[in-house]
């Protein structure tokens, strides 16, 4: 069965085109400047990647052009072909613990959801609409980035501010990269052949969050109502003293969005390495001995160290450490400094076998109490595989 996964952005669409449930990928790529001009598609097929120019005014026309494309190489007949389309989505609220067909008033949560998360619900929205339009006959799936996250207990979830700000406004804790958390801890069970463990994922890309997964389900995540929450990332500040901000918008006269542009933007590992905000860049500087580069590395990877540790906790104990996401499947410099770092609890780190980028492999010593994995995610093929179930 051909199972289409979308990531629909503003002006952007991702897709990778299934056969399940081999798994297979039949055809991936993206389309950009949707509807801004000077639209260009790429294509990954049979081996060859396409690029395109193309004017795309509206993500029924990428939508239309990516039919086209499949069509021309042989990958679909027809339309029909294609049974399921997964959609992914930011924010579920606490209304979605799992995937779900999408109906109108799937829908209409959707949107409800969108002032938790303004640049991406409404953008998933388009995709959803577009994609209704061009392929009449698929089941439509939404695969929430907060689902997986849902089963976490309340003392987790709630923050201790004013209850009705909770009530009135679901002010909580909804995490993210959930999708993600999911693949990862699944494919860890797997490995060590049971459901009855506890897992810390760090999940460490641009975007960062770790979660505490135990027989399976999520207890604890650090990305809380936004994503800026937590780690320290490319370029968001994470856990701060939220009192920072009444104080510097009092004395630089800064307004909300203002601050919410530097608290996401101007942030993280690039306003500490006064630099950059990739970590390629960050372990140059430090190779080069700059200092800036040094301390960002120290605080990035402290703040990763002190969640693990909370959920090494929260667990009584910990069966597996997995790391994923563009740094922790590719920087062995910093799955080393954190391991390193948590000597404490027993851990210990085979640089032997750490000296690898975005493979699947175990990279702690025999004798480590806890096992350390790279886990490459793979979040497109968990929504082909919540698809397919679904269907
Ligand atoms: P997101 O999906 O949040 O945009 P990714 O998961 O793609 O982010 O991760 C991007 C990050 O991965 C960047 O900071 C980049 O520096 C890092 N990265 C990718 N390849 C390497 C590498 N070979 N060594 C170190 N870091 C890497």
């Amino acid at each position: 069965m051909k199972i289409l996964s979308v990531n629909a952005g503003s002006s952007s669409l991702k897709f990778q085109l299934y056969e399940m449930p081999q798994e297979k990928i039949l055809i991936s790529g993206s389309m950009e400047r949707i509807g801004v001009g000077n639209s260009f598609y790429t294509i990954k097929v049979n081996e060859e990647k396409i690029k395109k120019e193309l004017e795309l005014n509206n993500h029924e026309e990428a939508f239309e052009t990516l039919v086209k494309e499949l069509k021309a190489n042989n990958v679909v007949d027809s339309l029909e072909d294609i049974k399921g389309i997964g959609h992914r989505v930011v924010q579920g609220g606490d209304y979605f613990d799992k995937s779900v067909v999408i109906t109108d008033e799937v829908l209409s949560k959707i949107d409800e959801l969108s002032s938790l998360a303004p640049l991406h619900n409404p953008a998933a929205i388009t995709g959803i609409k577009a994609a209704k339009e061009v392929f009449k006959n698929a089941v439509q799936i939404a695969v929430f980035d907060t689902a997986f996250h849902q089963t976490m207990p309340k003392e987790n979830y709630l923050y201790a501010l004013p209850y009705s700000w909770y009530t009135n406004y679901k002010v909580r804790r909804y995490g993210a990269h959930g999708t993600s958390h999911k693949f990862v801890s699944q494919r860890m069970n797997e490995i060590l052949g049971r459901n009855n463990t506890r897992l810390i994922i760090c999940h460490i890309g641009n975007g960062a969050s770790v979660s505490a997964v135990l027989n399976g389900k999520c207890i604890n995540t650090s990305m809380g109502l936004t994503p800026n929450a937590g780690l320290i990332m490319g370029t968001r500040c994470g856990d701060i003293d939220a009192s920072i901000i009444p104080y510097v918008m009092e004395k630089t006269g800064m307004n909300t969005r203002e601050i919410d542009n530097a608290l996401n933007k101007e942030s993280g590992l690039l306003a500490i390495s006064k630099k950059s905000s990739d970590s390629r860049d960050i372990e140059e500087g430090i190779a080069s001995g700059d200092e800036n580069c040094i301390l960002a590395q120290k605080m990035y990877v402290r703040r990763i160290v002190d969640y693990v540790a909370k959920y090494y906790v929260e667990m009584g104990g910990c069966d597996a450490i997995c790391f994923t996401a563009g740094i922790g499947e590719n920087s062995m410099d910093t799955r080393r400094d954190i391991i390193n770092e948590l000597g404490v609890l027993g851990i210990k780190l085979d640089d032997s076998k750490n000296n690898v980028r975005g493979e699947e492999r175990l990279i702690s010593t025999e004798d480590s109490k806890v096992q350390c994995w790279i886990i490459p995610t793979n979040e497109e093929l968990m929504i082909a595989k919540d698809t397919y179930e679904l269907i």
